[in-house]
């Protein structure tokens, strides 16, 4: 990277990943460097699973000032493989920028997703923080990548905050780092490549004049944008012994995802569902039980 600016980084993980924890530990890493650094998170009302952004600023020379959201990066880190093709990642990253991205799929396979003049590198964070970390939270691993490719930070000033943060548990998490710095693999994107962007159909909603009973649906939630169903950790289960059909389920639906089957009785979009619980709550006599995801 070029030395002397300021650095701007935008992280890309999905609720309870780590991708706070990675920019906070980034920018508490290049203060022990003597630099001046931000960390900061953007996600909204989601739940766990949901994409998040996690933002960073970093500077040598000055103090920062801005306190907004990064839409230039310099580098984008993504930790969540499903995101690529969810999102525009590369949205707004400069030319000669980095993308760093967690996956298991090769440079060259991923290579034809992106069209710009960047760096690109990838590494399969998933499998070494199984292995190290006995999980799958790759905020740490991904660190280690990150620095090999774009340098934001040196290895050692992360052992530090690491340690501040992590406790007994900073040694693995700096292992996973070092394994992930020393197995990122590093290409370059060029213009032209051919961008697939994944994209959902979502089935046409009733018009308030439509509707069986009195109400006007506004809008639905974020399912025009996400398969909002990729991120739910608990899903509804309908009891139709207990259910009178009244249909109060489906019109409490953020998503508006709850529709009424042939049989009368309603049942949820599992494509759409996010788990929020809203419909075991408004039922009125409690036919919806919510059960963690297997
Ligand atoms: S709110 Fe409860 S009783 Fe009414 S349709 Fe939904 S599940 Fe059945
Ligand atoms: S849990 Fe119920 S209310 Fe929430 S999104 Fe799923 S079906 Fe809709």
């Amino acid at each position: 990277m070029k030395q002397g600016d300021t650095i701007e980084i935008r992280w890309h993980g999905r609720g309870g990943q780590g991708a706070v924890t990675s920019a906070d530990l980034t920018a508490m890493s290049a203060i022990h460097e003597g630099k001046f650094a931000q960390a900061f998170p953007s996600f909204g009302p989601e739940r766990r699973g949901a994409p998040v952004l996690a933002f960073n600023r970093i500077s040598a020379e000055h103090p920062i000032r801005v306190r907004s959201g990064v839409v230039k990066p310099d580098i984008v880190v993504v930790l969540d493989p499903g995101l690529v093709t969810l999102i525009n990642v590369v949205d707004g990253l400069k030319p000669g920028g980095c993308l760093i991205v967690n996956s298991t799929r090769s440079i060259e396979d991923l290579q034809g997703e992106f069209s710009g003049d960047w760096t690109l590198a990838v590494v399969d964070a998933s499998s070494i923080a199984r292995e190290l970390l006995r999980v799958n939270i790759v905020n740490t691993t991904m660190l280690g990548a990150m620095i090999k490719t774009a340098g934001a930070i040196k290895m050692d000033s992360l052992t530090e905050p690491l340690e501040e943060k992590f406790g007994a548990r900073a040694k693995a998490n700096l292992e996973a780092c070092h394994k992930a710095f020393d197995t990122t693999v590093i290409g370059k994107i060029t213009v032209g490549g051919q961008k697939k962007v994944r994209t959902f159909a979502v089935a046409k909603q009733p018009t308030w004049s439509e509707l069986l009973v009195g109400c006007a649906v506004t809008d639905v939630g974020s399912t025009k944008r996400f398969c909002t169903g990729d991120w739910k950790s608990q899903h509804p289960v309908w009891d139709d012994k207990k259910c009178i059909k009244c249909g109060i389920c489906s019109l409490f639906c953020p998503e508006f995802c709850i529709n009424q089957q042939k049989d009368g009785y309603f049942r949820s979009n599992d494509f759409y569902c996010k788990g929020c619980g809203i419909c075991a709550q408004e039922c009125w006599t409690q036919a919806i039980k919510m059960v963690e995801e297997a």
